[in-house]
């Protein structure tokens, strides 16, 4: 009798998770995820980024990769995903994503940090939800996927030292079930909603991470979160409806409440600076009670076209955007850091594997170039699904077995404190005696201090704490800039290839 190869699983269905399932065909795949369309995946607007044009090529794209990530990048892996990414715009576009096209080409705008126009997008700014539409409908018609939508990941199971099953409980009402597989692979996005200013949605909230760390993966670069300089800024709204820096890429301009240029002279790229250095000027300028506003009323009617979504968003709240300035503020946006993975997506623990937002392997270094996540997604998602279509060593069965399960949550008045006190600590700009102060109260708090979420703050205030230079995304005010190589690398990289 032959024996039923195992599946892989994977757990997480944005555009790391599809890309992955669909590459591994034809062993059987079990894609699990919490609801459909709910990641972050649906809500990007810019694009992907692909060197397409005539003036560009994958170095530039790679020099522009590494220059908005301080240099912190893996390079070999930043020269992958560059070099892949025109192949991953094909392949897309083959299964379906309507690129919005030019002539006979494809569309191509100009987003924060980039110095070429590269950016490939869909539906004008609804690029996210017309890519999870055709990848949703790829793996719909895929033989060898079995879509599950309503579980939550609960365990991970360990034996002989390696991954051998993962439990998965009903989001709602009871069920769980538990899957024997060497491989697993978690694609389950970012931290974001740990945050009082977020553009993340409600379920990017690390549970994915917070296990795969318990379980015993490494984590790397956990300081790094990028912070989006322009969400809409509507007082109690989460997450905030977010004002794509493709705006500016157009033409609008960030001003203060006395409409002057708020970026005039803090970065030659003034309004394109990367994203780093846009949110601290924001931050600074609402800290000393000042007003930051996005005035984008020089725009044409032409122009307007290629922002539905930001146009629609202002004018449910009130704001005509064609004619009145949009006020915005930083809010958590991207982490770079997150399960420590290798060149093949594979975790220190063996038969773990992770991909986009929930993994870090280094390619956006300190700090993530706008619209490289998607293209991480497709192309590092890919690759990890292709290497995976065999399943790996299964574990000695005459061993123990583990299983490893997420502590318990905190209840959400709990969880509205957390999220303030890493808005404080963890925000644009930094200090060790707020991170500390954030770490007391978490500790202190006999609601929260035993809840994965806690324990998961903790890992992120104790990076930065370790962390001391400023870097990238992670801005340090109280160690001396003489510390910061950021300074040093990021600033005349700029200069050069202006
Ligand atoms: C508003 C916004 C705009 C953006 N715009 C762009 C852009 O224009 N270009 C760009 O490149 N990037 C953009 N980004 C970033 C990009 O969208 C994300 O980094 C990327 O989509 C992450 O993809 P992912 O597949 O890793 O995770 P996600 O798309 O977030 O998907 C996560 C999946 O994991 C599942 N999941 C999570 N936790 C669990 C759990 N515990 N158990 C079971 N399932 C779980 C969810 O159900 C979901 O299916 C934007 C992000 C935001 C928030």
């Amino acid at each position: 009798m032959s024996e039923v190869p195992a599946p892989l699983v994977v757990v997480g269905a944005g555009v790391a998770g599809l890309s992955v399932a669909l590459a591994a065909a034809p062993r059987r795949v079990l894609l699990f995820s919490r609801a459909a369309g709910d990641g972050a995946t649906a809500l990007a607007q810019g694009g992907i980024a692909a060197a397409l044009a005539p003036d560009d090529d994958p170095d530039q794209h790679a020099a522009d990769t590494l220059a908005a990530g301080a240099a912190h990048n893996d390079a070999a892996l930043v020269s992958r995903l560059v070099n892949g990414a025109p192949e991953a715009i094909r392949w897309l576009a083959a299964r379906g994503v309507p690129f919005d096209r030019e002539g006979s080409g494809w569309q191509l705008g100009r987003e924060g940090g980039h110095q070429r126009a590269r950016i490939v997008h869909a539906g004008g700014d609804a690029s996210g939800r017309e890519l999870l539409a055709a990848l949703s409908g790829a793996v719909a018609t895929a033989p060898h996927i079995e879509r599950r939508e309503g579980w939550t990941l609960r365990s991970l199971r360990l034996q002989d030292g390696r991954i051998a099953g993962v439990g998965l409980a009903r989001t709602t009402g009871r069920g769980e079930v538990q899957i024997e597989t060497p491989d697993v692979v978690l694609a389950t996005g970012g931290i974001g909603a740990l945050f009082a200013a977020t553009t993340n949605p409600p379920g990017a909230d690390g549970a994915g991470l917070a296990i795969a760390l318990a379980a015993g993966a490494a984590a790397r670069d956990l300081e790094f979160v990028q912070f989006h300089p322009t969400a809409l800024a509507v007082p109690g709204l989460r997450p905030l409806p977010l004002v794509t820096e493709a705006l500016r890429g157009a033409g609008a301009v960030l001003r203060d409440a006395q409409g002057r240029a708020l970026m005039a002279g803090v970065h030659p790229l003034a309004d394109l600076a990367p994203r780093d250095r846009v949110a601290r000027r924001i931050w600074s300028e609402l800290r000393s009670g000042g007003e930051a506003w996005l005035d984008a009323t020089a725009l044409d009617a032409s122009a307007w076209r290629q922002f539905p979504t930001v146009r629609s968003l202002c004018l449910a709240h009130g704001i005509d955007p064609r004619v009145q300035p949009i006020p915005v503020t930083p809010a958590a946006h991207f982490h770079m850091g997150g399960i420590a993975v290798d060149a093949r997506g594979r975790s220190r623990l063996p038969g773990l594997h992770a991909v986009g937002e929930v993994s870090c392997s280094g390619v956006h270094g300190a700090n993530r170039l706008a619209s490289n996540s998607l293209l991480e997604g497709v192309v590092f998602g890919r690759r990890l699904g292709e290497w995976l279509r065999k399943p790996g060593v299964s574990p000695r069965t005459n061993v123990a077995a583990q299983s490893v399960v997420l502590a318990p949550a905190a209840a959400e008045p709990a969880l509205l404190q957390l999220r303030e006190w890493l808005w404080q600590g963890l925000g644009p700009v930094r200090d060790e005696a707020t991170m500390r102060h954030a770490l007391a109260r978490i500790d202190a708090h006999a609601g929260l201090s035993e809840s994965w979420q806690a324990g998961l703050a903790r890992q992120l205030l104790l990076s930065a704490i370790a962390r001391r230079e400023s870097l990238g995304a992670h801005h340090r005010v109280d160690v001396s800039p003489d510390s910061s190589i950021h300074q040093r690398i990021a600033t005349p990289a700029y200069g050069e290839n202006n």
